[in-house]
Formats: C-alpha cells, structure tokens, sequence
C-alpha cells in the first residue's frame, strides 16, 4: 500500500531515512542540485530579500543568534577569511580599492585643496609650531578617526615626525621640532 505510507508523515519519514541509507550517493547529489539552485541569481536576491525581511521583523532573535555564534566561531572565521584573501588577492586588493574610495568620498577627501592648507599654514608644523623645511606632511587636526572631515580646514601641515607622534589625538603639541 504505496499511498498510505507517503500520506503519513512518520512512516514517510522512516521510508526517507531508509531509501536514503540504501542510495549514500544521493545526499552529494542533492548537494550540488542545491549549489546550482541557489546560483540562480533570482533564487539568491529572492533569499536576500526574505533573510533581510526576518531579521527586521526579529532583530531581538538576530541579536541572540548573533551573540552566541560570533564568540564561538571568531577563530574559525579569521582563518577562513585569511585563506580566502590568500586565495584572491587580486579581488581582496580591488574590495579595498571600493572600501577606500567608499570612505574618500564620505569624508570628501577629494575636494581638498592642499596647496590652500599649505598657503594658510605658511610653513609652519601645527604641531610644534616650528618651521618645516624638510618633507611636509598633512595632519588632520581633528582625525579622521574621531570624525574630523577631510575639508580645508582640519589640516594642517606638520613635520613626518610630528605627525606619526600626534597620530589620532586632538590637541597634541610638541615643544621640539621633530624633522
Ligand atoms: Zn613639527
């Protein structure tokens, strides 16, 4: 009685699990059947789409998910991920390139005009206020880091040295020129 044992769930279920257990080739199979579906870009965006839509309806579930697996899988994830960029350096370099880029154009970082900063400084490190006559280099005086934007007037000129001492501090100032 073929019909009765597939309507009944349980039954259905053990006649799974033991048709299964007869043909060990099909889990691979179904692996890789599930690899090109979910290829489809339409089935991918479709996924997307339906994860991103629970998660806004259980952010509280998400966070708790969150909480447990992140802790527990930190070391797997950073050799997974150093793997892969050893893997593809070439994409790893070009997502950095878009991260940069990314981030140039939140700050605004192009339209600074260096040579007025220069102008305005006169020659001067803002961070010892002595006189720069080696290499220049551009200090933000509020620090990217902290929020400071990249406009004309957060920075600054400064002395290599001065500046690698300031790093991402507000206010720092040096009594000695440091070339
Ligand atoms: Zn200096």
């Amino acid at each position: 009685m073929a019909r009765p044992l597939l309507t009944n769930p349980s039954k259905r279920t053990l006649y799974m699990r033991a048709w299964k257990a007869r043909h060990p080739e099909y889990d691979e199979y179904q692996r890789v059947q599930g690899r090109i579906y979910r290829s489809d870009p339409e089935v991918r965006s479709k996924a997307i789409e339906r994860a991103k839509k629970w998660v806004s309806e259980n952010p509280d579930r998400r966070k708790a998910t969150l909480a447990e697996y992140l802790p527990k899988t930190r070391k797997e994830r950073s050799q997974k991920s150093r793997e892969w960029v050893a893997a593809n350096r070439e994409k790893h370099r070009a997502y950095q390139r878009q991260y940069q880029s990314g981030r140039r154009a939140k700050t605004g970082k192009r339209k600074v005009d260096l040579s007025a900063v220069e102008k305005r400084c006169s020659g001067i490190c803002g961070i010892c206020g002595k006189p720069i006559e080696g290499q220049m280099h551009f200090d933000h005086i509020i620090p990217l880091a902290l929020g400071g934007e990249h406009t004309e007037d957060n920075p600054q000129t400064a002395h290599p040295l001065c500046n690698r001492l300031k790093g991402a501090k507000i206010g720092y100032t040096i009594a000695e020129a440091r070339p």
